[in-house]
């Protein structure tokens, strides 16, 4: 079948791997690709963070973990490593329900904790390098014969798909009136140094992360939901710097080699569903939050399963 993917972020480039891979036609309609998109400024660790239904997410999040650690050995250049990562904890707190299903889960001795921190768990993680893996996912579509069209869609039925599948993150507001879909802005820093470990406390309010990519290191971070500024904040640097040297005191500022800024697509629960829109099916994916690369693979796996089974 002819599908038109709306979109051209993480969630939009996995569903037309996933399509074509069925057999499917597929063009990706999208006003901005890589590396213009909020998908290129994640950070990114496999971490499900400010995201919702928890019964899906984990489960999304448990299938694309799997496939991206298979993808770190099988395609080392698609820039995904395995990396060790503690989260800290300021009070207790049950283990994630997808702590069962990963590598390398363990709760942490109490010899292991710092600062102010009561609890945390260790466990392995992919970590990727966006600016590598978003080209790969373009070259392997490419390869897959997906065609690319840059438009800005006022509505869906802009394109001449009868299947719609709709990535478009923040854009959901404008092309479908979805105003539940918040903007949460997270500024990060890039540092030429490796703390061997990744370093996370991943409360909203008091968001801390260290995740060692291959080839920096990211330090951030901030979650300031309905901020639509994409400008870096001598303020925002500051705090940040100061929070992730709290749980990594050896970080050194003179290693710092760049900063960005992206706005999470939010949503008080990720949109994955059907609707039929005059004579199209069109299958909604959006709304990821702070988790879009974390979830990619399982909800594209979803929109197969919801398109074979309408
Ligand atoms: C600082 C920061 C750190 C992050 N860290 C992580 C992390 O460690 N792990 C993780 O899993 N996630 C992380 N995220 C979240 C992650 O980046 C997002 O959840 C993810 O990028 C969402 O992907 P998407 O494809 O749904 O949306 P996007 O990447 O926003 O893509 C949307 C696409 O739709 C297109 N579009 C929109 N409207 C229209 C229209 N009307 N017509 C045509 N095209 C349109 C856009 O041009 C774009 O191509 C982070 C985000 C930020 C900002």
């Amino acid at each position: 079948m002819k599908c038109g993917v709306v979109g051209a972020g993480v969630s939009g480039l996995t569903c037309a791997i996933r399509l074509l891979q069925q057999g499917h036609k597929v063009t990706i309609y999208s006003d901005k690709f890589s590396p213009d998109t909020v998908s290129d400024v994640a950070a990114a660790v496999w971490y499900p963070f400010l995201t919702n239904p928890i019964k899906k997410t984990n489960k999304w999040g448990l299938e694309t973990y799997h496939e991206l650690t298979k993808m770190s050995l099988i395609h080392p250049e698609s820039g995904i490593k395995i990396r060790k990562g503690r989260e800290y904890l300021r009070k207790y707190s049950e283990p994630p329900g997808w702590s069962i299903g990963i590598n390398g889960f363990r709760i942490l001795e109490e010899c292991e904790l710092i600062g102010e921190y009561v609890f945390g768990w260790e466990f392995d993680s992919p970590v990727i390098q966006m600016n590598l893996y978003m080209p790969w996912l373009k070259s392997k579509l490419e390869r897959l014969g997906c065609k690319f069209i840059k438009k800005n869609l006022i509505e869906l039925n802009d394109i001449e798909e009868k299947i719609v599948i709709n990535c478009v993150g923040l854009g959901a507001r404008q092309l479908c009136d979805d105003y539940n879909v918040r903007p949460i802005r997270g500024q990060v820093i890039y540092l030429k140094q490796d703390p061997v470990i990744g370093r996370y406390d991943q409360q909203p309010e008091t968001l801390t992360y260290t995740i060692p990519r291959n080839d920096v290191t990211v330090l951030g971070g901030t979650a300031q939901l309905d901020d639509w500024s994409l400008e870096i904040r001598d303020e925002d640097t500051e705090e940040i710097l100061k929070r992730c040297a709290s749980l990594w005191p050896e970080l050194d500022r003179n290693k710092i080699v760049g900063m960005a800024v992206g706005l999470r697509p939010s949503r008080n629960e990720v949109r994955l569903e059907i609707e039929k829109i005059s004579n199209k099916l069109v299958i909604h994916n959006y709304g990821h939050g702070g988790s879009g690369v974390t979830l990619s693979w399982g909800c594209a796996n979803e929109v197969v399963k919801l398109l074979n089974d309408n």
